[in-house]
């Protein structure tokens, strides 16, 4: 796959419109997709790449999981990119069919279907060709947004099983608390009962499941944000969990402003000064995916140094705290979340996950790719 075939989100030709940019590094999706396999051996992996590789860009995501065993997303437009693209591998979509049409792409394209609810069972029994599908079954386990109760899961699966249109055929669930300490114990109990003699392949982990719960890898695994190097857990951060981040977003200082005790900075005036202070004018705000809700405090990193933000995030620049930083000038480097200020915490000053932000990348912002470890 060539860069020039992913290009919507490759970094433009010079001059850049700002000095912010995402760095996407395929190394580190390397890497944690080699966590996914220490975590969960021998198991076959779906890299999830929904919302265009959690807002890496479907294409770097493609990349950088390369040696995933299959890829699993839900937009279908988006699956034929993949195709197009040279994406060879078993695909997977999460959703399944939103409409007959997308059946006949499946069966076009090899996409395997999750079937989560009558109507896409009926499309299934319409299909002629033999050995035509892969299939994925999906059992509600206490989630309640998709999938089969026990006594309606049983029953699609018989009828599934006995279609000559259907090559293979996978029980699959989605849990709701795999993040939560023992928060998958009664969704494994519900789904071993329902899939209780049913001779097929299991998939249920997600990624905190796929960290933390060896009883539930079964046969596939479907990490998502473990492999942009986010946690699934509130309370263990992705460094301990030995992810590193894939996406990093940088910018400059675009000036420095010195306050008087009492002075206020930004719209609304949520912060003023107590005493006399240095802060600085940096090139990102909401349209560019920096969540408007973070409040005063927020981490950032000013050359390498963390320090916080101050007052209203605006749509395209946020201020920040530069008392510890007495050599920051108009130019100096700030990263808003990578290396050293992690995504989940920003997201949690935020009020927010780090998936949320992830996949809010704005597309203004240009994104380059770096292939190598650094340095
Ligand atoms: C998004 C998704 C996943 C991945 O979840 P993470 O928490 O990002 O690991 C797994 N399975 C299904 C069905 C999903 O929709």
């Amino acid at each position: 796959m060539s860069d020039g075939v992913y290009s919507w989100r490759t970094a433009p030709p010079r001059p850049m419109p700002r000095p912010i940019q995402a760095t996407v590094s395929l190394a580190a999706m390397r890497h944690n997709l080699s966590r996914v396999r220490q975590c969960a051996p021998g198991r076959f992996v779906w890299a999830v790449v929904k919302a265009d590789g959690y807002g890496h860009g479907l294409a770097n995501a493609a990349r950088g999981f390369a040696a995933a065993d299959g890829l699993a997303l839900v937009e279908f437009d988006r699956a034929a990119r993949l195709r197009r693209e040279g994406w060879d591998g078993p695909l997977l979509m999460l959703e399944g069919a939103f409409d007959p049409d997308d059946v006949e792409q499946a069966l076009r394209e090899r996409l395997a279907l999750v079937v989560h609810e009558a109507r896409q069972l009926r499309w299934i029994e319409a299909v002629r060709a033999p050995a035509a599908l892969d299939v994925f079954l999906k059992f509600n386990s206490g989630m309640n947004r998709l999938g089969f109760m026990h006594d309606a899961f049983r029953e699609a699966y018989a009828r599934l099983a006995g279609l000559p249109a259907v090559r293979r055929l996978t029980l699959m669930t989605h849990f709701a608390n795999a993040d939560l300490p023992g928060g998958a114990d009664e969704a494994m109990r519900r789904f071993a009962a329902a899939a209780e003699g049913l001779a097929a392949p299991r998939s249920l982990s997600n990624s905190a499941a796929t960290l933390v719960l060896p009883q539930a890898h079964g046969d596939s695994v479907r990490p998502g944000v473990m492999l942009y190097g986010g946690t699934p857990f509130a309370a263990r951060d992705a460094h301990s969990l030995g992810l590193r981040p894939a996406m990093t977003l940088a910018s400059r200082l675009l000036a420095v402003q010195t306050l008087a005790a009492g002075d206020a900075v930004g719209y609304g005036s949520i912060f003023r000064a107590e005493q006399p202070m240095r802060i600085g004018v940096v090139a990102c705000g909401y349209a560019d995916g920096y969540p408007r809700h973070a409040p005063n405090g927020t981490p950032v990193a000013v050359d390498g140094v963390r320090t916080v933000t101050v007052g209203r995030v605006a749509m395209d620049m946020l201020m920040v705290d530069l008392d510890a930083l007495p050599h920051a000038r108009p130019g100096t480097p700030v990263e808003l979340w990578g290396e050293t200020v992690p995504i989940d915490e920003v997201a949690q000053a935020a009020g927010t996950i780090g998936y949320e932000l992830m996949c809010a990348l704005a597309p203004r912002v240009p994104v380059r790719v770096v292939d190598a470890d650094p340095a």
